[in-house]
């Protein structure tokens, strides 16, 4: 059996964007393949440590589980979630490929120049994590992983540390598939891009601090409703999909047809040529408000204790094949 595996963040709330563009397709994707393929998802909490975190961390964890668990995650035996915390050989095998990477290639990451540009002081841990990720990947001979496009350059890095790893210690790592063929595989999430609802040029998204610009998951349905009823459209007063000339009328449609779950070519066909933005507005409106009181309700019913029962049975896995993999990388680099 082959190993899909994804991480999760769980630094804060879920808006409408995140849902809609990552955690539906990617539930899709692990009950789809989770027949005859092993589905690790895993919580990245050593990487949510680099930045801040809103609010606690053990309650953003239980919560975004719980997320996933109420957007129809189906867990049977193949799929298993574990905290990385939990798997202590993620970071012991994080020094071993500490001392396989070269400065230079991990200098060259996109994602460390950003995030430390315009700091005085940066922590170790924001120039590091790639290789802590590439220890996510290879403990579990993972071929794809499914990711934003942010993250495909640590991919290439996995690779290449990788190959070089085997080249000098003999054959201990499974390489990851490339770019270009992690992408055919995810093609399920491919282009979902859900608009800022007052700005719909830019993206949704959570760190946008004001807040009828997005619809969080744990939004009271009225009010998400509302945010839905005041977002911008244009001035045009004639209904068509076009992402250019009418970015906010056309995020209302790509929303509609998502959220119930309907062809965008259907909800398309349906709404153009009308003339009634309000209609439209209240149509979706709608949608919204009953998908996020659906998703509340299931959420609900999920208890603490059935997330911590989950969450055992995947480190107990986790823990099993992730020291059988640290145990060869020490056993070549001669630690054992
Ligand atoms: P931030 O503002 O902190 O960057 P974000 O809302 O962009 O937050 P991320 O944590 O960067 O969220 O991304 C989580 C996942 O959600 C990624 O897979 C990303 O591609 C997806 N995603 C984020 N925003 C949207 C959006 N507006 N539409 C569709 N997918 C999105
Ligand atoms: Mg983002």
């Amino acid at each position: 059996m082959k190993t899909i595996l994804t991480g999760i963040r769980a630094n804060s709330v879920l808006t409408l964007g995140n849902y809609l563009g990552a955690l539906i397709p990617m539930v899709r994707l692990a009950n789809h393949y989770s027949a005859d393929n092993h589905i690790n998802i895993f919580i990245p909490d050593l990487h949510s440590i680099i930045s801040d975190i809103d609010g606690s961390l053990q309650d953003n964890i239980i919560r975004t589980l719980k997320y996933w668990l109420a957007a129809g995650l189906v867990v049977n035996e193949n799929i298993h979630i574990y905290r990385q915390s939990y798997v202590p050989a993620h970071s012991e095998l994080c020094w071993i490929l500490n001392c396989t990477a070269t400065m230079g290639e991990t200098s060259r990451m996109i994602q460390y120049k950003e995030k430390s540009k315009g700091q005085d002081t940066c922590n170790v841990g924001i120039f590091d994590y790639p290789i802590l990720m590439a220890a996510d990947i290879l403990l579990y001979g993972a071929e794809f992983v499914p990711i934003g496009e942010d993250q495909f350059q640590h991919i290439e890095l996995t690779r290449d540390i990788a190959m070089r790893f085997n080249r000098k210690y003999g054959e201990v790592f499974t390489i990851p598939a490339k770019t270009a063929d992690q992408i055919k595989f995810m093609g399920l999430s491919n282009g979902i891009r859900i608009r800022d609802l007052l700005s719909p040029e830019k993206k949704m998204s959570k760190s946008t601090p004001a807040e009828n610009s997005k619809i969080m998951l744990d939004d009271d349905p009225t009010r998400a409703a509302k945010k839905i009823m005041s977002a911008t459209t244009d001035s045009i007063g004639r209904i068509r999909y076009d992402m250019f000339t009418q970015p906010g009328i056309s995020n209302l449609l790509q929303i509609e047809a998502l959220v119930t779950d309907t062809p965008l070519e259907n909800v398309v066909q349906k709404w153009t040529g009308e003339t009634s933005y309000g209609e439209l507005k209240r149509t979706v409106a709608e949608s919204v408000s009953k998908m996020l009181a659906d998703l509340q309700s299931n959420l609900a019913q999920i208890s603490d204790e059935e997330v911590l029962r989950i969450l055992q049975a995947g480190e107990s896995y986790a823990n099993e094949v992730a020291n059988r993999k640290l145990h060869e990388a020490q056993k070549a680099v001669g630690l054992r």
